[in-house]
């Protein structure tokens, strides 16, 4: 434990000063040097209306400079538990979406065959569909059952296709993920899924695969204690991935994102209901779609990064109980 790599403290080195690493951490280049590797994604190109995610990254990297060592309610201490590092942030492509979700999905995989544990920041939440294609178990490995995922959104993401036939945006990725057989759609919970729709039958898709959609309407109604019951019945014991829209927080608390929609839940209620995630075989997680020039406070990106640091002390814990360390 002693030669973990620890964050710098801000009673040390002030919050300002100094390069900005996710959560402080030491910047390493190889994924081996870590349990879990927190990456950024830079990267906007599925994205179809505003864009911007691109940015999230480096704009979490200087907020994350807020988070300390020790959760303040579970009292869990990440860097005592695993070793966590930033790693720098996945290349991409600007100019090619088809060579981005390439170079991106090559990356995750050299981190997954390191048997490090990626947790990303956003890029809009296509991103997330080449990280599942590095991450999930294969058929080699053992017939493992793909992954599950706690999703939370204002969208369900399952669309089929934009503008024409086109299958990659960000509002697809989990549609592509199940047809791609990474995700199972029986031990996929979405919540907070809201906002008008193209058509009547939008979010049916999800639903007939298997999908649990708890709309915004059944969050509020259930409250937060019963959805997480309901979301840890979904995803049981197997591998479990955590996927965090920031448009799923009301945009009161997140302007700072590509696809507002009004009416969402608070951040105090998405950190408890991460916090009911803990024991759950968490493999990987993001948080996505922070667009920091629609909202230049910085105040979405720490919302973001703290979501982040939720994240961290669940998968440490995760990590350290295969590890067995707890
Ligand atoms: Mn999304
Ligand atoms: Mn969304």
């Amino acid at each position: 434990m002693t030669d973990f790599p620890q964050p710098v403290a801000g009673t040390v080195v002030p919050r300002f000063g100094d390069v900005a690493t996710f959560m402080r951490l030491p910047l390493f280049r190889d994924p081996a040097e870590v349990e879990i590797g927190i990456v950024g994604v830079p990267w906007d190109g599925g994205t179809t209306n505003r864009p911007g995610a691109r940015h999230g990254p480096r704009q979490m990297r200087d907020l994350s400079t807020m988070m300390r060592r020790v959760h303040h309610v579970t009292r869990v201490a990440p860097y005592e538990l695993a070793r966590c590092g930033d790693l720098g942030d996945a290349p991409v492509n600007p100019a090619s979406l088809d060579d981005s979700l390439e170079r991106i999905g090559k990356f995750f995989t050299k981190i997954h065959a390191a048997g490090t544990v990626p947790l990303s920041a956003g890029g809009d939440h296509l991103i997330t569909l080449p990280i599942m294609r590095g991450i999930a178990p294969k058929a080699g490995e053992g017939g493992q059952a793909p992954l599950g995922m706690v999703h939370f959104d204002a969208h369900s993401d399952t669309w089929d296709t934009y503008f024409g036939g086109y299958k990659y945006t960000h509002g697809t990725p989990f549609r592509r993920a199940v047809e791609e057989g990474l995700l199972d759609p029986k031990r996929t919970v979405q919540i907070g899924i809201r906002g008008s729709l193209y058509k009547r039958d939008d979010n049916d898709w999800a639903v007939e695969q298997g999908m649990r959609v708890i709309t915004i309407e059944e969050y509020f109604d259930l409250g937060v204690d019963k959805v997480i019951a309901e979301s840890r019945r979904v995803v049981g014991t197997g591998p479990t991935y955590v996927s965090f829209d920031v448009d799923g927080l009301d945009p009161a608390y997140a302007p700072g994102t590509g696809t507002p929609e009004i009416g969402g839940y608070t951040p105090h209620e998405a950190q408890r209901l991460l916090r009911g995630l803990r024991g759950l075989d968490l493999v990987g997680g993001d948080v996505v779609e922070v667009s920091p020039p629609f909202d230049m406070s910085g105040n979405t990106a720490l919302v973001g990064v703290t979501m982040m640091w939720e994240i961290l002390c669940l998968l440490a814990e995760a990590v350290a109980r295969r590890k067995g360390r707890l």
